[in-house]
């Protein structure tokens, strides 16, 4: 019904010697009410009791740890496509929101954790606005999206169904890495071609033109004056539209 963080949750679980909270498969938990939610970085991530989808699968991740990087990229697409299936089209934001109107409609967000036995686990936390109280708008500070109403009514149903694209997606993703979603994550680039800026806590690291991700889920930026594209990584960078 109601807790503070979902991937949180999960972390302390997967994290945990005691074998009665140890997790032995791939979990799901999803909060009604996420009263500590978190974005990258320490952000914070707000939602009103009972107004948003907030959940998190916890995954023994089999593939190499390098390739972690792609995988909130994969898991938008995940998350674009099933939306698609519910009449919600949303476009992706590198490296981890997913957008309506150019509005954040959802936030990703990908952390890890070494179990006792040293098994790497991904948790991958989703959250999805279904309402959005104007008192908690001015908090975040910026104009958000939420779902319409008649995808947000059966909130069961939907999470039923982002629940299997995602366990597809792990699963693909361990096999192939990020390949079979490269395409699908540029066809459903918000900033394609567009002019952006790259922030670095604020501060303009580059200015170009956003082509769209490689291979391994870097950014393709064409800068002004510049030959070819740079590639970006996402670490603690943000992306504006310039
Ligand atoms: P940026 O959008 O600046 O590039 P980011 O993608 O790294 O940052 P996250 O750290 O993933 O953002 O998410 C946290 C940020 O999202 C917050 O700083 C706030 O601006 C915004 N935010 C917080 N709660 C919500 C919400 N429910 N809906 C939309 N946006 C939100």
């Amino acid at each position: 019904a109601e807790t503070g963080s979902t991937n949180a949750d999960l972390l302390a679980r997967v994290a945990s010697g005691d074998r009665s909270r140890a997790l032995g498969a791939p979990t799901l938990l999803a909060a009604q009410t996420q009263t500590a939610g978190r974005g990258r970085a320490g952000r914070a991530w707000l939602t009103a009791p009972s107004a948003a989808l907030t959940f998190s699968l916890a995954w023994p991740f089999a593939a190499p740890l390098q390739t972690l990087v792609g995988l909130p990229l994969a898991v938008g697409v995940a998350i674009a496509e099933t939306l698609a299936d519910f009449g919600v089209e949303v476009q992706l934001k590198w490296p981890n929101d997913v957008l309506q109107g150019g509005r954040k409609l959802a936030g990703i967000l990908i952390e890890t954790a070494t179990a006792p036995d040293q098994q790497l686990w991904a948790v991958v936390g989703i959250g999805i606005n279904l309402a959005m109280p104007e008192q908690l708008q001015e908090q975040i500070g910026r104009r958000t999206a939420s779902l319409p109403a008649a995808a947000a009514q059966d909130r069961d149903l939907l999470l039923g169904s982002l629940l299997s694209a995602l366990a597809q997606t792990m699963r693909q993703f361990e096999n192939a890495g990020l390949a079979a979603f490269v395409e699908r994550w540029n066809r459903l680039h918000a900033f394609a071609g567009q002019q952006v800026l790259i922030l670095d806590q604020g501060k303009t690291l580059h200015e170009g033109r956003a082509l769209g991700i490689d291979q391994i889920g870097r950014l393709l930026l064409q800068t002004d004056g510049g030959s070819s594209p740079i590639a970006i990584m996402a670490g603690d960078i943000s992306l504006r539209p310039k």
